[in-house]
């Protein structure tokens, strides 16, 4: 069958087997490339691992640095006419490019925050690489299962009060106003049981107590601050509650996992098109805001490039970089002063008139469909295609 988008405002219920493999093709490409890391991984287990920054950790760990990497991700298969997700694609696509090289990958699919899913990691990793010796935690899950089956749902509001501001409306690229009504105390506790550090330190503990990490690890999360313009929707939002949790969770896992030499830390990225971050409201056209400014200034980078910066100039495996609270800024550039000043001369002054002028909208969407494998170079959208694609390591 021939597979077009289909988009419903922020997401898009279809992926293209074929602009996947190639997205995650260029992604390697520029790898190879760029990538300078020197005391690498060898044996990387990432968490989320099949979109986004994840995808791009383990694109770094695997052909920037010849690691063997263990994925999880939750992700679909295609079921008759409907497509598999971009991630099930994303990850057909990287496992067929490492045993090209020789390099090991395997996948599991499940739920990251079940036990189930911890226990066959474990099992995967005891089996095939005795332990790993680099973590990454790059989930952005909307819901959590705990273990005594209770379920937390993250929400995406403000805190405090209700908080007005532009929005781009993904409809029709319009701007108009939202309102993010503040969060209840039950909210926020849930978004942090969602997005904060309690899992990832619960993976860390399974992997010692199981004796599946090696001394000397290194794990590290992902994370994001944003300027003042979006606080009140991120940082100081219900998501930026659960980031602090996480930013403290990474000292303690370091305090607690001391013998073990195990060091964690945050990076903060950059504020990217992902399908996590096109839900949060507001967010999507400071982006495409902030998408415009740094091409301009020739400073623009996406998942892969940030990475590769992580992995390289950041040191993340050796020396790392840190500013004064422990945290690796690869959110440097966006929040260099001059940036952040044209961001905010714009922001002031756009509206539906004048939104293409000021914001790179068609930049936006070009990122938005090609998470989905539509739009790439090179791959032939009316061709007819078998939407069943198998990862060889799932059976
Ligand atoms: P994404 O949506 O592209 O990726 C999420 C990954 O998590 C996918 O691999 C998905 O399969 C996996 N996943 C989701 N729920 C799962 C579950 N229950 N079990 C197993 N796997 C599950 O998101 P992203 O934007 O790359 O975000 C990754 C991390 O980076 C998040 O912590 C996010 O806050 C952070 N971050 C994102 C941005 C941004 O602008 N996108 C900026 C800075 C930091």
């Amino acid at each position: 069958m021939k597979i077009s988008p289909k988009v419903r405002e922020f997401l898009c219920l279809t992926a293209h087997p074929e602009g996947c493999q190639k997205n995650v093709e260029n992604q390697i490409t520029y790898v190879k490339k760029h990538s300078e890391v020197k005391n690498g991984p060898k044996k990387v287990l990432i968490i989320g691992a099949s979109t986004g920054y994840g995808l791009a950790s383990r694109i770094n760990a695997a052909f920037g640095c010849g690691a063997a990497t263990i994925g999880v991700m939750f992700e679909r298969q295609a079921a008759g006419k409907r497509t598999a997700t971009a991630g099930w694609y994303n990850t057909a696509a990287f496992e067929h490019a490492a045993a090209n090289e020789d390099l090991y990958a395997k996948t599991v699919n499940g739920d990251a925050f079940s036990k189930e899913v911890k226990d066959q990691v474990i099992d995967l990793i005891k089996k095939d690489l005795g332990k790993v010796d680099a973590v990454i935690y790059s989930l952005a899950a909307p819901r959590r299962t705990a273990e005594d089956g209770t379920v937390y749902q993250s929400v995406l509001k403000t805190t405090g009060e209700d908080f007005t501001n532009k929005n781009l409306n993904l409809k029709d690229n319009t701007i108009g106003e939202k309102t993010i009504e503040a969060a209840t105390e039950e909210e926020v506790e849930a978004t942090v049981k969602v997005m904060g550090g309690e899992d990832w330190k619960a993976w860390i503990r399974a992997l010692t107590d199981a004796d599946a990490i090696e001394e000397d690890a290194v794990t590290f999360a992902y994370s994001y601050i944003g300027p003042e313009l979006t606080y009140p929707i991120y940082f100081e939002g219900t998501i930026g509650a659960a980031k602090k949790h996480l930013h403290k969770t990474a000292g303690e896992i370091s305090e607690e996992f001391k013998e073990n030499g195990i060091s964690a830390y945050i990076s903060v990225n950059k504020g990217l098109v992902t399908q996590a971050s096109s839900a949060i409201p507001i967010v999507p056209l400071y982006m495409a805001v902030l998408y415009s400014v740094m091409k301009e200034k020739g400073l623009h980078e996406g998942c892969i490039e940030q990475i590769t910066r992580l992995f390289g100039e950041k040191a993340v495996f050796g020396q790392a970089e840190t500013d004064g609270q422990g945290l690796i800024r690869l959110d440097d550039w966006e929040l260099k002063p001059e940036v952040q000043a044209e961001v905010e001369r714009r922001w002031e002054k756009i509206n539906t008139e004048n939104v293409r002028e000021y914001a790179d909208i068609e930049g936006y969407w070009e990122d938005f469909y090609q998470m989905f494998g539509f739009h790439m170079d090179g791959v032939d959208y009316e061709k007819d295609l078998d939407p069943s694609v198998n990862i060889p390591s799932i059976p």
